[in-house]
């Protein structure tokens, strides 16, 4: 281990990637280097999605260069190229930013049909996580009447910030699709290492389309809940955990990169 702090109730270690061992514990956030290094142009990670799948079966991020929105489901790694096309990740590619956990939810609950906004979709899930869980995943499966979502093109050095090559994301609408949306919801305090609220996204049913998850419109849906308080995160070489004293900084990058 090569760091520890506690953010307030998140306990975060990070380490080097030879330092790595196998996550066998359930309910704890993997991640690869910090939103905070992808913010500044940091699009080559040094872990592979092999080595990414030793720590979770579930989660999201993006693969070097760049190259579109990156889902995890069920051990399985795709990704969605930037018209929101799915394809499989090969276990040799590499990340520069991704969450995932071993994913072993505690909470259940249905939704019913009746039709809810993105807003009141998040207002539901904040209802359902446990006041005391600083951080959780979360996997939602049903039909969703809508998913406006994003994807991005891939990116050749030298890297610009994220902040400009978001300029370049392709926005595109899913309708009438049944699918898994999956994420986590981190506390804003953690901003600088993760993203502070929720950070969706969006993979079909049939593995044809999916992306970053900007707006929905969702039916009846299956919610399943892992609430959390452990964060690992492996740095690649240059890459340092944030100052949290930044996190203000980094808030008004973050809503202008995941918020669209
Ligand atoms: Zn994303």
């Amino acid at each position: 281990m090569l760091d520890e702090r506690w953010i307030r109730s998140l306990h975060v270690e990070s380490m080097r990637r030879a330092d790595l061992h196998r996550e066998r514990e359930p309910h704890v956030l993997f991640q690869a280097s910090t939103i905070g290094a992808l913010l500044e142009g940091a699009f080559e990670g040094d872990l592979t999605f092999a080595e990414l799948g030793q720590h979770g079966d579930l989660g999201l991020g993006t693969l070097n260069h760049l190259d579109g929105e990156m889902v995890a489901l069920d051990g399985e790694f795709f990704r969605a190229d930037v018209e929101g096309r799915i394809h499989p990740v090969d276990p040799g590619e590499r990340t520069p930013f991704a969450v995932v956990t071993r994913f072993q939810a505690t909470i259940g609950e249905r939704l019913p049909a009746s039709e809810r906004s993105h807003e009141d979709l998040l207002v539901c899930l904040d209802e359902l996580v446990p006041v005391a869980a600083s951080s959780c995943a979360i996997r939602l499966d049903g039909c969703f009447p809508l998913v406006r979502a994003r994807s991005v093109p891939r990116q050749e050095p030298p890297y610009r910030p994220l902040t400009e090559v978001v300029g370049e994301q392709h926005v595109f609408e899913l309708t009438d699709v049944e699918g898994t949306m999956l994420g986590f919801r981190f506390p804003s305090y953690a901003e600088g290492i993760e993203v502070g609220g929720y950070h969706l996204h969006f993979i079909s049913a049939d593995r044809s389309r999916g992306g970053h998850v900007l707006d929905s419109r969702s039916g009846e849906l299956r919610v399943r809940i892992d609430p959390s308080d452990d964060l690992h995160v492996e740095l690649p070489p240059a890459v340092e955990l944030g100052d949290p004293d930044l996190a203000a900084e980094t808030h008004a990058a973050v809503e202008a990169v995941e918020r669209g």
